[in-house]
């Protein structure tokens, strides 16, 4: 099968879709792969080493010409007009972007969007959400410790102690428990909240403290425990509580990392103005959760700002300011998705039985499949 490979140029998107070592698997198992020439710069991975793997060096209108795409967005307008009808679409496509999937249905792609995996053993090395949440989680704190005026460790020195810094994570999915693993290597003193109760072992497991907000009612238990572990919104009378929690969490902190996310919903608000307004002059508060309206109302999206004396970073692609590894780690999870699609004699083979490939389809022959 021919497979392209484009520059992604969606604005500080730096990360690129396949490495030089996933262009050698691929051409190993026979097929031929043309990289856009520059698409991986930014990556660390020059046209040279993708030359050396066996791709060909092609412009971007060859690229879009394969059978087969791998891109780390979702294509914007003019993107689309360049594929082939027919053609196959691998990437991180934004299953909950209904306006964007009737785009790709339009222009008569196949297209998966790898977010929509089921969270099972078998996918979890094509688990783009958990590979790209690791690099944010990781990179969160260290954009924390940069903007912090502080050390992060406890030091004793001739000139007097400095205390460690206090982190405190709220949400310990993946992100979170990466942040928590993170911040303790760097000396700090962490605790963590999240509604699910399986992740109070994760989160003391790597040292942290959990913010135990004990379920008072049959619906907070419920609720809490989510859905394909995944969290659903939880009551607002355990909201409350949890809120008063992170709030007097929070006056004791230097940083705070926000990672809470709800599939298919704006973030739940839990760090307010109020609380933002009593932390101590110099904090910082990255929100990882500002695309999607973020766990603080005061980050701005995108933006690093600086209010009640607090740093809010507000970024919203972490993953594309660590471009190499998040590449090397994107690009092996996509090589493990086109085993389930294309066949041994190198063919496509959309199997619907199987419930990767079911969930992650998007759109199909110009329809887009129901959900
Ligand atoms: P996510 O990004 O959807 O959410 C981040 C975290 O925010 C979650 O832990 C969630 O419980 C938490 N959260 C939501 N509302 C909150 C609130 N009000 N207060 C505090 N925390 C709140 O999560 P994710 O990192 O994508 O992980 C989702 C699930 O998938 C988890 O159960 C995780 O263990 C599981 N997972 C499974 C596999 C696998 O088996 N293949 C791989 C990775 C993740």
């Amino acid at each position: 099968m021919h497979i392209g490979v484009p520059l992604e140029t969606t604005a500080g998107e730096t990360r690129v879709a396949a490495t030089a070592e996933t262009v050698k698997k691929l051409v190993s198992q026979g097929h031929s792969v043309s990289v856009e020439r520059g698409a991986g710069q930014r990556a660390c991975v020059t046209d040279s080493h993708y030359e050396a793997a066996g791709a060909m060096l092609v412009s971007a209108d060859e690229a879009f010409a394969a059978d087969l795409l791998l891109k780390v967005t979702s294509p914007n307008a003019d993107e689309l007009k360049r594929f082939k009808s027919g053609a196959v679409l691998v990437g991180m496509l934004d299953p909950f972007d209904s306006e964007g999937i009737k785009h790709l249905a339009a222009a008569g792609l196949a297209a998966f969007a790898l977010e929509a995996a089921p969270r099972t053993s078998r996918a979890q090395s094509l688990d783009v959400l958990s590979s790209q949440a690791g690099v944010a989680g990781y990179k969160a704190v260290l954009l924390a410790a940069h903007h912090y005026p502080r050390f992060m460790p406890l030091l004793m020195t001739a000139a007097g102690t400095v205390k460690a810094a206090r982190v405190l994570v709220l949400g310990a999915g993946v992100a979170g428990l990466q942040a928590i693993a993170t911040a303790k290597r760097l000396g700090a003193v962490v605790e963590a909240s999240d509604v699910r109760p399986a992740v109070k072992e994760q989160i003391e497991s790597l040292g942290a403290k959990f913010i135990d907000v004990p379920y008072e009612t049959d619906e907070e238990r419920e609720c809490a425990e989510g859905v394909g572990g995944y969290a659903r919104p939880m009551p607002a009378s355990w909201l409350a509580r949890q809120a008063e929690a992170v709030h007097q969490r929070a006056l004791q902190a230097d940083i705070i990392i926000c990672t809470a996310l709800i599939p298919g919903r704006k973030a739940p608000v839990l760090l307010q103005e109020h609380t933002v307004q009593a932390m101590k002059a110099g904090s910082v508060v990255v929100d990882l959760a500002a695309a999607r309206g973020g766990n603080c109302p005061l980050t701005e999206s995108g933006q690093i700002v600086q209010k009640h004396g607090v740093t809010l970073i507000g970024l919203t692609n972490l993953p594309a300011l660590m471009p190499a590894d998040a590449s090397a780690l994107y690009a092996r999870n996509l090589l493990d998705f086109l085993k389930l699609i294309v066949d041994k004699d190198g063919q496509l083979a959309i199997n619907l039985e199987d419930d990767i490939v079911a969930a992650c389809l998007m759109c199909l022959d110009g329809q887009v499949k129901s959900r």
